[in-house]
């Protein structure tokens, strides 16, 4: 037997959570049996702990989107007991049972080996919001962008998926302007990297202008909404915004098709669920070479599955700094 944090739903349709004693016959069956080592918490998994937001597809439930830890066994060949792996994305944790257990059974394919040069804890450290941060990075370069182009912006950027753009873009040599609802985060994105610290409420106004003065070279978006709808008219020319979360809203609000014509700027869609393998793999080794690792500690909040109903429920009120890292085992 082992600990799973179950998510279950009564009649009344409310959902609860709590850590609970569970067999391997309880799994779903799939190929590839892993010992976890480490889990995280995400945006996604706030919404499984709780009501489900719809992603969930049956009850009782494991919520945890991502994991990493070690074969324990494999019914397919690229897999071999002892082998330290990591997955990320494939609506585990959603469709089908995920991280926040001791074990878990899942498809080959969904899992990479873990990279060389990083631990199960760092691997998890930059866990689903990581590997989505460096995805919008590689889109945005795919694009064009340049780091003498001017100010590159992240927006949500005290959050998961900003902290770790921030550290990235950092390191790379971009200069990076983070946009925060939180001043008292201002001294933690500094160390992060970023150059100047824009309060969230420059964006917060819907206005009618079609465009503002131009800005940013480059803009990764965890926010969406209201926020989106600011940044897209003040991009500069033939720039891109890689929008990879709706932390803000769901629309794009407030904005007017003239950046798109005008400007040519890019709306770059990321998704980091049904990555292929190739692109799986080269995310992590671009991660390992362009994220410093004592930044990624900075961001680290370590917790074990019993604080995950509280943290899940924080997550969706955007008071999570950085990134929560799960030990299954703690
Ligand atoms: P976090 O909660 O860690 O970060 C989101 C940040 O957005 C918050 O920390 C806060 O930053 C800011 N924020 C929250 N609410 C609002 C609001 N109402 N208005 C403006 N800013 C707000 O989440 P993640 O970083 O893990 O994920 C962010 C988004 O990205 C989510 O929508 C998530 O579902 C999505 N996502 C998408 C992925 C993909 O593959 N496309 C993968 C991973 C995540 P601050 O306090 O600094 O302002």
């Amino acid at each position: 037997m082992f600990n799973a944090l179950i998510v279950d739903k009564d009649e009344d349709g409310k959902t609860h959570a709590a850590v609970k004693q569970i067999g391997l016959d309880d799994l779903p069956h799939a190929e590839v049996t892993v010992a976890i080592d480490y889990s995280t918490l995400n945006y996604k998994d706030g919404l499984c702990i709780g009501p489900g937001g719809g992603l969930v597809r049956h009850y009782p439930h494991v919520p945890g989107i991502d994991f990493a830890g070690t074969v324990e066994a494999s019914e397919d060949d690229r897999y071999k007991p002892g082998d330290k792996v990591v997955l990320t994305g494939w609506r585990v944790g959603e469709a089908h049972w995920g991280g926040y257990a001791q074990k878990a059974r899942v498809k080959a394919e969904w899992l990479v080996p873990l990279p060389e040069g990083l631990s199960s804890r760092q691997a998890m450290a930059v866990g689903t919001a990581g590997l989505t941060a460096m995805l919008a990075v590689m889109a945005l370069e795919d694009q064009g962008m340049e780091k003498d182009h001017g100010p590159v912006l992240v927006t949500g950027a005290a959050g998961g998926v900003g902290s770790v753009a921030t550290a990235i873009l950092a390191r790379l040599g971009y200069e990076v302007a983070a946009v925060t609802g939180r001043p008292e985060q201002a001294d933690y994105l500094k160390g992060l990297g970023a150059s100047t610290i824009v309060p969230r409420e420059d964006f917060a106004e819907v206005t009618r202008k079609p465009l503002e003065s131009e800005q940013w070279a480059g803009c990764v978006d965890a926010v969406g909404g209201v926020m989106l709808g600011r940044v897209l008219k003040q991009m500069k020319y033939g720039t891109s915004v890689a929008a990879i979360g709706l932390a803000g809203g769901a629309a794009i609000e407030g904005a007017l098709i003239t950046p798109f014509i005008l400007r040519g700027v890019n709306l770059l869609g990321i998704d980091s669920v049904m990555q292929p393998y190739e692109n799986r793999v080269r995310a992590w080794n671009r991660i390992v070479t362009d994220l410093p690792m004592d930044k990624l500690e900075a961001m680290v909040q370590p917790a074990i599955l019993s604080d995950l109903p509280k943290l899940g429920s924080d997550i969706l009120k955007g008071q999570v700094k950085g990134r929560v890292v799960v030990d299954v085992n703690g």
